[in-house]
């Protein structure tokens, strides 16, 4: 953990948020920002929630566990809820248990007051349909959370922008055979966009095929930066400042 902290800065990294999946993956992440927080100038956030691959884990002890963990969110530094979502690209759990798992975690989202990371895949309709819903009742927050990894069409984003999602890109921005990301980016307002790595995954180029860390969003500004049209400093500052503000970062 020390040495990826030591790439973060060398890279010019200060802040980390550690999403996570599972009951033990909110726990890593909550542990590790106890444990590491400052070490080597890095500032580290927490995440807790379900991902959609594991909706199928989900009970109410599960809910009991997150609660808790979303009660002291101050102390642990718990700066948003997710992974959460829909995933019908792998459809590790059943449609059904995923969209009412996601469901229960806007609530929870709402109730808490936090931002979401929401993770899509292959299954943008069925999300919109939900987040629309929620939206037109009142229990999304202003500034919902996340599209983390975006891989929706362009019109599926511009509106969940609408909504107030922000639009993370991450190493897919920077893959060559990647069309349609590039698109989606270019016709992003700025004010909406930020980076991620979704390490340990989808390494960006140049360094595809080793595992992803943190440091390596470096190579997403940069692609982000190509696109924009902008120099790496700038996009590096707008996408620092629209994270600040999606996760409630003083
Ligand atoms: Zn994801």
């Amino acid at each position: 953990m020390e040495d990826i902290l030591r790439r973060c800065r060398a890279s010019g990294v200060t802040s980390v948020l550690i999403p996570a999946d599972n009951e033990e993956t909110s726990r890593i992440s909550i542990d590790a920002v106890k444990k590491y927080d400052g070490v080597e100038g890095v500032t580290l956030y927490a995440s807790c929630g379900v991902h959609p691959h594991e909706a199928k884990t989900y009970t109410d002890d599960t809910e009991k566990f997150l609660r808790t963990c979303l009660e002291s969110r101050k102390d642990k530094k718990i700066m948003a809820l997710g992974e959460i979502g829909l995933d019908y690209y792998y459809d590790l759990s059943e449609r059904t248990v995923q969209r009412a798992v996601f469901e229960r975690q806007l609530e929870l989202a709402k109730e808490y007051d936090l931002p979401i990371i929401l993770h899509e895949r292959d299954a943008t309709g069925d999300c919109l349909d939900i987040l629309r819903r929620f939206h037109k009742e009142g229990r999304l927050r202003d500034l919902p959370g996340v599209c983390h990894c975006c891989s929706c069409s362009l019109e599926a984003s511009l509106e969940l922008v609408k909504m107030g999602f922000y639009i993370g890109f991450d190493g897919p921005l920077t893959f060559k055979n990647n069309k349609k990301t590039p698109e989606v980016a270019l016709n992003t307002p700025w004010d909406r966009i930020v980076i991620e790595t979704d390490s340990p995954y989808l390494t960006p180029e140049p360094n595809r095929g080793i595992i992803n860390e943190p440091c390596h969003v470096a190579y997403v500004c940069r692609r982000l930066a190509e696109i924009k049209g902008v120099t790496i400093d700038e996009a590096a500052q707008i996408t620092y400042d629209n994270g600040k503000k999606l996760y409630g970062v003083n």
